[in-house]
């Protein structure tokens, strides 16, 4: 019998080829096919030699070009043809990327697995746009959440906001207006300080700040795009690089 490949579950992190891991980026650069998702920047996926196969998976909400079994069945078919397989996913594999069904069905096939872990949206987009997740003086707790739209309104995110604490959503954008009510109907204040980080860690990137009541708008009036983050919490309102913008510019 033919020796299995390997699937290697990469993280591509949050865009910036610079925030690849080593690891990561020997792999991309080394594999013959690389089964990827619709975040992983362009400039990335440029990094693989010119003879690689490059098969995309995109997944878009309400759009999905593979069912995640036919991502799962792909990647051990093509592993148990004895092909090196580096499935890259944006961000980190095991945060909302669903790597642990991916490792699950390998596992399932006797195919070995590695994960190489990645920079999440949230430290990527926390550094860029200069936010805290946690700060002695303002937040001692950090979780992250998913606000798309299935079950929003069964997951319990009692006590993940308020203060001392920070909450960074990911996949919340179409559901803004839900999160907002969600968190205020949980006690939180209408005035807790929130921001939305767009395209984090490219150069296209937004930070906009405002107030948790105010969320919907923000969102709506400023056009905000997948991806971006939402982060609820009083360190979302210490000097980042939005806050920084607008004193500089009053100063100036
Ligand atoms: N595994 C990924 C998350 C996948 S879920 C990770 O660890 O980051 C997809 C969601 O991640 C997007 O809807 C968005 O909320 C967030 N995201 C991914 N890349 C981002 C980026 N560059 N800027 C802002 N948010 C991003």
């Amino acid at each position: 019998m033919r020796k299995s490949g390997t699937v290697y579950l990469v993280g591509a992190g949050p865009g910036d080829p610079d925030l690849l891991t080593l690891r990561a980026a020997r792999l991309i650069g080394a594999a013959q096919l690389i089964v990827h998702d619709g975040l992983v920047d362009p400039a990335i996926l440029a990094m693989a030699r010119p003879d690689a196969r490059l098969i995309s998976v995109a997944k878009q909400r309400a759009r999905h070009t593979m069912a995640q079994d036919d991502i799962n069945a792909l990647l051990v078919r093509e592993a148990l043809r004895g092909l090196d397989v580096v499935r890259l996913k944006g961000g980190d594999p095991l945060v909302f990327g669903r790597g642990g069904e991916e490792a699950e069905a390998c596992h399932a096939a006797g195919v070995p697995v590695e994960i190489v872990p990645g920079i999440s949206a949230a430290n990527g987009a926390a550094a860029a746009a200069r936010i805290a997740l946690t700060h002695r003086d303002a937040s001692s707790v950090v979780s992250f959440v998913a606000g798309q739209c299935k079950g929003l309104s069964e997951q319990d995110w009692s006590g993940l906001a308020g203060k001392g604490r920070t909450l960074v959503i990911y996949m919340g954008v179409s559901t803004a207006p839900q999160i907002a009510e969600k968190l205020m109907a949980d006690g939180l204040a209408p005035d807790m300080p929130v921001a939305v980080i767009e395209n984090a860690a490219r150069p296209e990137m937004r930070v906009l700040c405002g107030l948790l009541a105010g969320l919907p708008d923000l969102v709506t009036q400023e056009r905000v795009r997948s991806p971006a983050l939402i982060v609820i919490g009083e360190v979302t309102a210490r000097n980042n690089l939005a806050l920084a913008r607008i004193a500089e510019e009053a100063l100036s």
